[in-house]
């Protein structure tokens, strides 16, 4: 844009060094830019900033949910969450949460940032309050890398000296709206200073973006996650009826594409619902498909968060334990969760735009 512009292409490092690194709000507040160049560009109706936080919804666990203001005139909020000790499911480099469970501590700087890459979503699972929503609209990559600048903003963090992690799991399926994902991971890598080993993407399963994903360079491409959330078809294309479309066996198949690095897995998230999917026999079920894949993976346990207007019921707390213990009996590893912001609404499969309850 800037040499569109007529101005040299360093300007265009100099605006991106304001916008992402030193989170400006406004093309006043660049002072290495000259003021003239400033005014000429305000002239012709330039404009820079971050996407403004809207609303902050504070949950008792200290996690933060946010209504995040688009950039359209449309009006349209995404949500984006604050999770300062992360939920004991993605430590994104893959360290850290195993120090945990071992009973270490001292991982309190591992903050993790839920970002959306839709608003609503298209994808319908059924044990999801964002689905209900529908598709409205796909972000751009500016409004999707803008959430994670917001919100580092907004908590004063220093990017290289504290550790941050992604996940790409807020409302929508990031692998619909593939370019515009992508561009915002080179952003946060390439200008906020990100790096892609401590971002998680999860998909419902779509295999066409997977593949995709898995041709993406190492130095840009974040961990893969997902959402499994069945032990089986029949299960699955219950409560993903994206399954009919793209079984588990193709998706696993695509994932085996991607090219993993030394140490890295790929995640299964799998929401527990009471009765649905938290039995024994699943369990079983489960450590058989993991292993039967052969690619080093863990298992990310989510015990289901209720919802206005979604059947389900959550897995009673014993159910929760006895299938964790059962994938791990089966040599699977395999983490839970912690549900964070559940009294804000802020947790897995809750996000939606309007206050409930
Ligand atoms: S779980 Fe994710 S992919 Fe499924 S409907 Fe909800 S937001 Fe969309």
């Amino acid at each position: 844009m800037m040499v569109e512009a007529g101005e040299p292409t360093w300007r265009g490092k100099q605006l991106a060094e304001a916008i992402y690194r030193q989170r400006v709000e406004g093309l006043s507040e660049i002072t290495t830019l000259p003021k003239s160049l400033r005014q000429r560009l305000t002239a012709v109706g330039w404009e820079v900033g971050r996407p403004k936080i809207a609303q902050v919804f504070k949950s008792v666990d200290g996690t933060e949910r946010y209504l995040v203001q688009g950039q359209d005139e449309d009006g349209l909020t995404v949500e984006t969450v604050w999770m300062p000790e992360g939920d004991g499911g993605e430590a994104g480099d893959g360290s850290g949460i195993e120090a945990e469970w071992a009973g270490e501590t001292g991982s309190r700087s591992r903050a993790t940032i839920c970002v959306s890459s839709q608003v609503g979503c298209a994808v319908n699972c059924r044990f999801c309050l964002t689905a209900k929503l529908g598709l409205q609209r796909s972000l751009s990559a500016g409004e999707i890398a803008g959430q994670v600048v917001s919100v580092l903003e907004r908590h004063g963090v220093e990017v290289g000296r504290e550790r941050v992690n992604l996940v790409f799991m807020g409302m929508g399926e990031p692998f619909l709206n593939y370019d515009n994902f992508m561009a915002a991971v080179r952003l946060l890598v390439e200008e906020v200073g990100l790096s892609p080993q401590r971002m998680t993407v999860s998909t419902s399963g779509i295999v066409p973006g997977i593949e995709r994903f898995a041709g993406e360079p190492a130095e840009v491409r974040p961990k893969l996650a997902i959402s499994l959330n069945a032990p089986n078809d029949e299960v699955r294309g219950e409560v993903m009826p994206i399954n009919r479309k793209w079984p588990i066996a193709a998706v696993i198949e695509a994932a085996r594409k991607v090219r993993l690095r030394s140490r890295e897995r790929i995640t299964f998230e799998y929401v527990l619902l009471g009765g649905v999917t938290d039995q024994l026999e699943h369990a079983a079920e489960v450590a058989r498909l993991v292993r039967r894949t052969g690619l080093p993976a863990k298992v990310n346990l989510i015990a289901w968060n209720p919802g206005p207007g979604i059947e389900y019921t959550m897995p009673q707390a014993e159910a929760v334990e006895r299938f964790r213990a059962a994938l791990g009996a089966e040599g699977i590893a395999v983490y839970l969760r912690r549900p964070r912001g559940r009294d804000i609404f802020a947790a897995c499969g809750q996000l939606k735009r309007t206050v409930e309850g």
